[in-house]
């Protein structure tokens, strides 16, 4: 089919990415106190209410300015005030993150000036910080609303230098409770104080409750926000962000402090170069403890080698999470004969390449921009052993008739999503034992004879 440009136009079938004010709402709860209001209609807050409370089995609560037909004609402006003074009123907060969605994105409201206004006409002390974000869901992916909520929320907050800090900024992004808990325990063991944002380890992922809170314990405080600017050295994951305006490099820019932009700390040599940053950035050696988890991980290799060795996978989802498993599964011996994102970037292919060298005698196959139903087609031919992805493959696996290893985000059928550890070498360790033992068990249950001895 052509459009009207007379470009080839591909609906999307099965989209393997997820609404852009989604990845910002999650970032928004990752700052203590805070409530995430989406400018635009009742449906987007609540759709993304469903994923976020599937996956973290936790309340989420997701404001909305509410839009009807006539909003959507005339413009948001009154539906946002609205939006905020009932906000202010009913929680309390102490941060508001605000994402717009397609709608108020479309008609062109001026939520940047709907703020403005909306702070010189009420008394400074009594209204909390707010930090917008535009995240039009035709434009961009989950990862670049994450993103771009942290990066608004530091443009607002993290305006002070009163003194110079030994403190390290980490901006960790999308990851598990479980992986921001490892990494904070990683700079604690360094004994290196540190400023993580967002942390969402205790918002969305808490113990239980005896009476109803409206806002979770838990969160980056609006206060160490402010003081980033003070720290030492800044830290961000992502070998895709690297490459573009993130957080990281506006501290940079704004402070004249170093933004080590690493990839993914997944397997040996991502989590090697994280060690050896926070070696450079605290001049401390790398505390024992992990210099053991890395032998035991090495060890493990090398016990699990035989039986990962030129296995085929097929790996999707958000495109840093991509290349950080496409550089694991390198290292461990199986071919990621098919990697694909929603996302669009059009830096996976370079990003993909630079951490497997030899991918074209691999015969690696990369698709950008790809929904599930192209994936699928492209992984038929291919005879993957095993698909490694978010839940939202498990149609695709079934249909392959291969196992899918659940990591990412989201994982509506299986419970401890939010407690699967992907980074560090411990990380490693528990993704090694799953592959190798989803693999075991295929073989296995194939198998003619029922052997229960490898
Ligand atoms: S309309 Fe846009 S912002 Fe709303 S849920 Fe759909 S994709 Fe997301």
């Amino acid at each position: 089919m052509l459009s009207e440009t007379n470009e080839e136009y591909v609906v999307s079938r099965n989209a393997c990415k997820l609404c852009t004010p989604l990845g910002a709402s999650l970032a928004f709860k990752g700052i203590q106190g805070a409530i995430p209001l989406l400018h635009g209609s009742q449906g987007c807050s609540t759709y993304i209410r469903r994923y976020l409370i599937s996956h973290f089995k936790e309340p989420v609560d997701v404001a909305c300015s509410n839009f009807g037909e006539q909003t959507a004609i005339f413009g948001g402006e009154a539906n946002l005030k609205v939006a905020l003074d009932n906000i202010r009123c009913q929680y309390k907060p102490e941060f508001i993150g605000v994402a717009t969605t397609c709608l108020s994105e479309t008609i062109g409201d001026d939520v940047p000036g709907f703020i403005r206004k909306y702070l010189e006409t009420n008394n400074p002390d009594e209204v909390p910080p707010i930090a917008q974000v535009p995240t039009p869901s035709y434009r961009g992916t989950h990862i670049d609303g994450f993103h771009g909520a942290v990066k608004a929320v530091v443009d607002v907050l993290a305006v002070q230098r009163e003194r110079d800090t030994d403190q390290i900024n980490i901006f960790p992004g999308m990851l598990s409770p479980a992986d921001l808990r490892h990494l904070k325990g990683i700079l604690s063991d360094f004994g290196a104080p540190f400023v993580m944002l967002p942390d969402y380890s205790q918002t969305l992922d808490g113990a239980p409750w005896t009476e109803y809170h409206r806002i979770p314990a838990g969160g980056t405080p609006v206060s160490d926000i402010a003081r980033m600017g003070e720290s030492t050295a800044t830290l961000e994951f992502g070998r895709i962000l690297a490459r573009q305006n993130s957080a990281g490099k506006l501290l940079s820019q704004r402070h004249g402090r170093p933004c080590h932009s690493l990839g993914l700390p997944i397997g040996v040599n991502e989590s090697d170069a994280l060690f050896r940053a926070i070696e450079l950035i605290t001049g401390k050696p790398t505390p024992e403890k992990y210099v053991t988890e890395r032998e035991r991980l090495v060890d493990a290799y090398v016990d699990g080698h035989k039986y990962v060795m030129d296995a085929r996978a097929v790996v999707y989802g958000e495109e840093d999470l991509v290349v950080g498993l496409v550089a694991f599964l390198s290292e461990i011996g199986i071919t990621p004969v098919l990697c694909a994102s929603g996302g669009k970037s059009g830096l996976l292919t370079e990003t993909i390449q630079g951490v497997v060298p030899d991918h074209s005698e691999k015969g690696i196959r990369i698709m950008e921009g790809a929904d599930f139903t192209a994936i699928e087609e492209a992984a038929q031919d291919l005879q993957p052993d095993l698909v490694i992805g978010h839940s939202k493959g498990y149609a695709m696996a079934r249909r392959l008739n291969v196992p899918l290893v659940r990591v990412g985000f989201p994982i509506h059928d299986r419970v401890g999503g939010p407690r699967i550890l992907h980074v560090g070498y411990g990380g490693a360790q528990q993704l090694f034992d799953r592959i190798v033992n989803t693999i075991l068990e295929k073989r296995q249950e194939t198998s003619a004879v029922g052997y229960s001895y490898m």
